[in-house]
């Protein structure tokens, strides 16, 4: 059967019907264990009783009203967020690539706003991804993504990551603000040092910068944290967020400082579906989840093992692990094979993950698995090294 979809996707041929916690049952009747997590979407795992209900008792009142009017539930999402984290104020939307255009124009319009729109241009780091709209990829920088859509949206400047020299001498009089995932999620699992967050933290209160976390992938408790700053204690101006916060219903959100926010007026910014009633009901589903006592807790305690098993994974399959990397529960393997061939020997082992840039698998499963669905996981994660192996040996037999 030929597909009506855009051929943008190698898509395996698996479809899924049911998904319960950590595990996907597929059309066929076979169980898949879910470390991918629909990238680090399925925060607390597939049909959570507690978002179902969510979900379904919002579904019987209202779905839609817009933002011309009040939305209870974004209300009380909103507040739940800024007295979790630094922030003072919330914008709604749909996607992670939203929450960055958020982030963006804020930005600008803050610059502009106290007379200075010639202050617009962003400074992004190597490796980085934040969505693929016109300015994201921009932002991003990678040519992959940005390749024959026409000139590249103007305002970003990309240096390599962990380079304080280069980014100092990046900025200029037009910079507005500097711009970075505390962990590069798509670039794969590169963690940004705390000493260098402290320095970009120091650089922008010296040149009157805003400071943009994109914690897109990092946040909603999946390194431990509710958000990864927590783990350098440098809070950015404004943060990005998305994926996991409304455990797999579409939703973004924008956070800010008043101050770093104090552009954005009447007007000056909307959107249509953002923040609607579904939405809202289903990312307060989520923080009753993870902002459980002990929830965050076990989520450290469970990574940590899984760390360390991975490790001892990796000194028994040297030719085909080359490093453990990330924090919590995003964690990723670099491997001496190709990654999407590991990835594949571990769907085969009925083992979900998610192959990243710079030759890295990712592991993000749901933040509710528990120590069992860990050593399960690596224990197949072992089996697909002995199929990595012996596919080694067969190659060689033949060469
Ligand atoms: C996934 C991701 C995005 C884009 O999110 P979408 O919801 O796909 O638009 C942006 N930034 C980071 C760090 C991401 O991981």
């Amino acid at each position: 059967m030929t597909s009506s979809l855009l051929p943008t996707y190698a898509r395996a041929d698996i479809a899924f019907e049911r998904g319960d916690g950590a595990w996907l049952t597929a059309t066929n009747g076979e169980r898949y264990l879910d470390f991918g997590g629909g990238i680090a979407v399925t925060s607390v795992g597939h049909s959570h009783p507690h978002l179902v209900q969510a979900l379904i008792d919002q579904a019987q009142k209202v779905w839609h009203v817009s933002n011309l009017f009040q939305i209870p539930g974004g209300e009380r999402l909103g507040k739940r967020l800024t007295e979790a984290t630094f922030a003072d104020l919330v914008f709604f939307c749909n996607s992670g690539a939203e929450a960055n255009e958020a982030a963006i124009k804020m930005a600008r319009k803050y610059h502009a706003a106290k007379g200075h729109p010639e202050r617009y241009r962003i400074i992004t780091f190597e490796g980085a991804f934040h969505g693929r709209t016109l300015a994201t990829i921009a932002a991003g920088g990678q040519k992959k993504y940005l390749d024959g859509f026409g000139p590249k949206v103007d305002g970003f400047d990309q240096v390599p990551f962990d380079d304080l020299p280069a980014l100092k001498a990046a900025i200029g009089p037009a910079t507005a603000a500097l711009m970075i995932e505390p962990i590069q999620g798509e670039g794969g699992l590169r963690v940004a040092p705390p000493e260098f967050l402290r320095a970009l933290r120091a650089l922008c209160a010296e040149h009157g910068l805003l400071l943009i976390f994109d914690e897109v992938q990092t946040g909603v408790g999946r390194t431990g944290r509710l958000y990864a700053y927590e783990n350098s204690g440098v809070a950015p101006d404004i943060m990005s967020s998305a994926k996991g916060i409304a455990g797999g219903f579409p939703l973004g959100v924008c956070l800010a400082t008043k101050e770093a926010a104090s552009g954005m007026t009447l007007g000056v910014h909307g959107t249509t579906y953002g923040g609607n009633p579904l939405a809202m009901a289903c990312g307060n589903a989520v923080l009753d989840i993870v902002l459980a006592d002990g929830f965050l807790d076990n989520v450290r305690k469970v990574s940590l093992l899984l760390k360390q098993r991975l490790a001892e994974l990796k000194d028994r399959h040297p030719a085909v692990i080359e490093e453990i990397r990330g924090e919590g529960l995003m964690t990723g393997l670099k491997t001496r094979v190709p990654n999407t061939d590991f990835a594949a020997a571990a769907r085969a082992e009925h083992l979900l993950s998610i192959p990243a840039g710079d030759n890295v698998v990712r592991l993000l499963p749901p933040l509710v698995i528990g120590e069992a669905e860990a050593l399960e996981a690596v224990r197949r994660l072992e089996a697909a090294c002995l199929r990595c192996e012996a596919a080694m040996k067969a190659t060689e037999t033949a060469a």
